[in-house]
């Protein structure tokens, strides 16, 4: 069985795809204010490219591969990319991460077709505050998806939020109490200084360690150790059915446990998300080069991937050399071009 290893010697085994860059929520972190112009439809990899691309790739040694966006269930025949990517040899594990409010109605369809679990993403669970994360999303709508998921076998769910300072953080701890009784795996992910440039703010993420922190007043924290879990890190409240899980994109050891590269819904591997690096596979696919020109790019995306990312420091030396233009230091320095609708989060 052939592994991809990059130059740190990590094993890349994890493939993110994007397969749209549409979405039907405007998370007010995610989007840009003044929204992200789609795509074309030429632009965008059809299903038979993209179904190429992780052939390869899993010839390779990529054996996880998840489908994002944009939101992923907003593109038409979905069931067909599913199961066309689990009938591929090596392909173990194949997931989805979605806002879940189309989850409803496909729920069953895209289990049947061959998807193995879902993470659904939900920033704030009282309704009020959803509708105005998401710019008009309906929390009831997700929660039925959910519900739907579980029926439908799509397990583990794992739950992403996003604590923002002064918006959901008062619901870190409701969030944690869901792994009691269920088996959820509930994952808090550090807001990133991606996206929505307009969004972001030094004083608006929350540390893992605060989070944490903020959890340990109800119980103490256990590690666990979960099979394949890449950067994320779990835990479980004593007792509990379900678990925890951080995912520290910011301040802890995310990079060097970092398995994974993307492929943005246009066609381009990018290595890391923090690094504007992005290796165009659709010229070439387009261009009918064969599979093994596909097969040196893919190789060559994973060997110069970044060891890491060093987006704190800079945030630091940003605020050391003059507080006042602080944000606009940021701006240029960090902030991706790509909006995370366009890289696939
Ligand atoms: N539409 C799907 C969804 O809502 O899950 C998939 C795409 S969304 C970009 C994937 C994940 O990226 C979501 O869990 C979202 O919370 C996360 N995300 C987007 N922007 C982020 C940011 N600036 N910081 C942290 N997480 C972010």
């Amino acid at each position: 069985m052939n592994t991809l290893k990059d130059s740190f010697f990590r094993v890349i085994d994890y493939l993110r795809l994007s397969i749209t860059d549409r979405c039907n929520l405007k998370c007010i972190y995610c989007m840009p204010s003044n929204g992200v112009p789609p795509s074309a439809h030429q632009e965008i990899l059809t299903y038979e490219e993209i179904t190429r691309i992780v052939r390869i790739a899993a010839g390779l040694g990529v054996r996880k591969v998840r489908l994002t966006g944009g939101e992923p269930l907003v593109r038409k025949d979905i069931t067909f990319l599913i199961s066309s990517i689990k009938k591929i040899q090596g392909i173990d594990d194949l997931s989805m991460t979605t806002n879940g409010t189309l989850l409803e109605e496909y729920a069953e369809e895209i289990a049947d077709a061959g998807l193995d679990r879902i993470n659904v993403s939900i920033d704030s669970l009282n309704p009020e505050k959803y509708r105005e994360i998401t710019g008009g999303g309906s929390l009831d709508t997700v929660l039925r998806g959910i519900y739907s998921a579980e029926k439908a076998g799509l397990k583990p769910i794992k739950i992403n939020m996003v604590p923002i300072r002064g918006f959901n953080d008062d619901e870190i701890i409701d969030y944690a109490r869901r792994t009691i009784n269920t088996d959820y795996q509930v994952r808090f992910i550090e807001l990133m200084p991606s996206g929505s440039v307009d969004f972001w703010s030094p004083g608006k993420y929350i540390t893992t360690d605060e989070i944490k922190g903020i959890i340990e007043t109800i119980a103490p924290l256990i590690p666990v150790r979960l099979r394949r879990n890449g950067p994320s890190k779990y835990f479980r409240l004593k007792g509990a059915k379900g678990v925890v899980g951080f995912i520290s994109a910011l301040t802890h050891h995310f990079c060097q446990d970092c398995n994974r590269i993307r492929l943005t819904a246009d066609g381009k591997i990018r290595p890391c998300l923090f690094s504007e690096t992005e290796i165009d596979l659709r010229s070439p696919l387009r261009n009918g080069e064969p599979d093994s020109e596909i097969k040196r790019l893919l190789r060559l995306s994973v060997e110069v991937k970044p060891e890491g990312h060093k987006i704190l420091s800079q945030i630091t030396e940003s605020r050391n050399q003059n507080e006042n233009t602080l944000y606009p230091t940021i701006r240029r320095q960090q902030f991706s071009r790509r909006p995370m609708s366009k890289i696939g989060g």
